[in-house]
């Protein structure tokens, strides 16, 4: 049932530009504190980065994701929205498995308090030795005693050495984490944002460091619900509309969809990435403060097998090593997830710029045979179908001490959101879904001051 909200002195209009998780953590914070929002989206399909899409006659993801327990404003936002959260995320305790009979490690936390989750983790994780598990200790010790903070920030190979990880701790667990939390290799990664999101997995209450995989498409997951939110509330959800200009006048703030179309607001958030933004920015101020980041890709590749193909469990890691033709980090029984994709894998290849370089068949076809070997289940090797989707710019690069602006401009009604803005996280849903609530909640302090 629709719930017009009645427009009082205190309602402002709000165009919000750009439906990513950010732009529809502003949308749904704003209509939810009585504002009417018009989210503007370039693309037919909501949600960015984070966006189903078409293919083979089903609805899958450009990018395989998974949140972390952790990811409380994301979670708070999906519930907000009505998303019944236990069914449409599958629940993991914090976990690193290699397949079983490959040169990897079996990581589980079971189900107990912290840090109790941890001990008992490393007592029981098979495929380490008593250096590499006391090294594991050490570092979560030390980390935890530092607050996981360091004075100057450093490199993520850096942090392990000065921490003397041990050289299998640092291929089997380190540097997937790495690459997979930061998309960052550890040479280039880092070393302060990896301890804060390790801060939130291993050092955090165990339901902070569980793992939730998406059951369904993340359109589904998050923005498709938040326009239903929007909409209930008096907001207008306009897609295939790529903003092309912004500007200020007396009437207030105009988006101008071309020369001819434009709409006034009292207040914009401009929720697209880095680049977007400082151009619209670029409309209205020569003070524009985003900087200009390196990005780094994400490939992630389906490989369809008949029905009933099956992992012993819903994710495992893998080793990659590029020089033996291995580029495959993480492989995914979406069977496991989804009835509707029975015998569906899902390979990711993060900071995947040189596997990008084999072109897509060729990769496809590597991966097959990696996976084939690595689960020892040789019909891997020829699937159904298979498709990669590479995304150029998945994340910016997550170096040491990079420069990240905050969400307000000299404007007191104009705001950026992003997941390219200061956080303790790295690109991340969440970071971007924090940001997105922090611009809705910078304006409407500015609407209750101008009351
Ligand atoms: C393949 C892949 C895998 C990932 N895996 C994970 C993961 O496992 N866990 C995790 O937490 N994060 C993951 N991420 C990162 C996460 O997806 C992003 O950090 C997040 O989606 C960014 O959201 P955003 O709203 O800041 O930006 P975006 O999603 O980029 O949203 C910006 C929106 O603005 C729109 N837009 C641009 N210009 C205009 C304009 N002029 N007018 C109107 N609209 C415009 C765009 O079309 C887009 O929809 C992954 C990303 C990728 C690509």
């Amino acid at each position: 049932m629709a719930e017009i909200p009645h427009r009082s002195s205190t309602t402002r209009t709000v165009a919000v530009i750009g439906a990513g998780w950010a732009g529809c953590a502003a949308a749904v914070e704003l209509a939810a504190a009585g504002h009417i929002v018009t989210l503007f989206e370039s693309s037919r399909t909501l949600g960015g980065r984070a966006r189903a899409v078409e293919m083979q006659a089903q609805l899958l993801d450009n990018g395989q994701h998974i949140l972390l327990g952790a990811y409380t404003t994301s979670l708070r936002l999906l519930k907000t929205v009505g998303v019944a959260t236990d069914e449409a995320l599958l629940r993991l305790p914090l976990q690193m498995r290699y397949p079983a009979g490959c040169d990897g490690m079996d990581f589980v936390a079971p189900r107990l308090p912290a840090p109790l989750h941890l001990i008992a983790a490393l007592l029981r994780a098979r495929g380490l030795a008593g250096s590499d598990k006391i090294a594991l200790a050490r570092f979560s010790s030390t980390a935890r005693w530092m607050d996981w903070r360091l004075d100057s920030d450093c490199s993520v190979s850096e942090l392990l050495q000065r921490f003397d990880q041990t050289e299998r701790l640092i291929k089997l667990m380190w540097r997937p984490l790495c690459i997979a939390a930061l998309n960052t290799p550890p040479e280039r990664a880092s070393a302060q944002i990896f301890l804060k999101v390790l801060r939130d997995s291993l050092g955090a209450q165990r339901a902070a460091s569980d793992m939730l995989i998406p059951r369904v498409d993340l359109t589904a997951l998050f923005p498709q619900q938040a326009a239903t939110f929007i909409k209930q509330r008096g907001g207008t959800i306009k897609t295939g509309m790529a903003i092309q200009k912004i500007a200020v006048s007396n009437a207030g703030w105009r988006v101008m969809q071309n020369e001819t179309e434009s709409d006034i607001f009292d207040a914009v958030v401009i929720a697209t990435p880095a680049t977007q933004a400082a151009c619209l920015l670029a409309d209205v101020t020569m003070d524009v403060s985003i900087p200009t980041f390196d990005y780094e890709p994400i490939s992630t590749c389906y490989l369809q097998y008949p029905a009933g193909t099956r992992l012993a469990a819903p994710f495992y890691a893998l080793n990659d090593d590029p020089d033996a033709g291995c580029w495959g980090q993480f492989v995914f029984d979406r069977g496991q997830l989804n009835a509707a994709q029975d015998g569906l894998f899902a390979v990711v290849v993060s900071a995947s710029s040189t596997a990008i370089e084999l072109g897509h068949d060729a990769l496809a076809a590597a991966l097959a045979a990696q996976l084939a070997s690595a689960l020892q289940m040789p019909q891997l090797a020829s699937p159904l179908w298979s498709r990669v989707i590479s995304e150029k710019r998945a994340t910016f690069s997550c170096t040491p001490a990079l420069h990240r602006p905050e969400e307000t401009t000299e404007f007191p009604h104009l705001v950026v959101a992003g997941d390219y803005l200061a956080s303790d996280y790295p690109a991340t849903l969440e970071s971007a879904a924090r940001s997105g609530v922090k611009a809705a909640k910078l304006l409407c302090a500015h609407f209750t001051l101008a009351k």
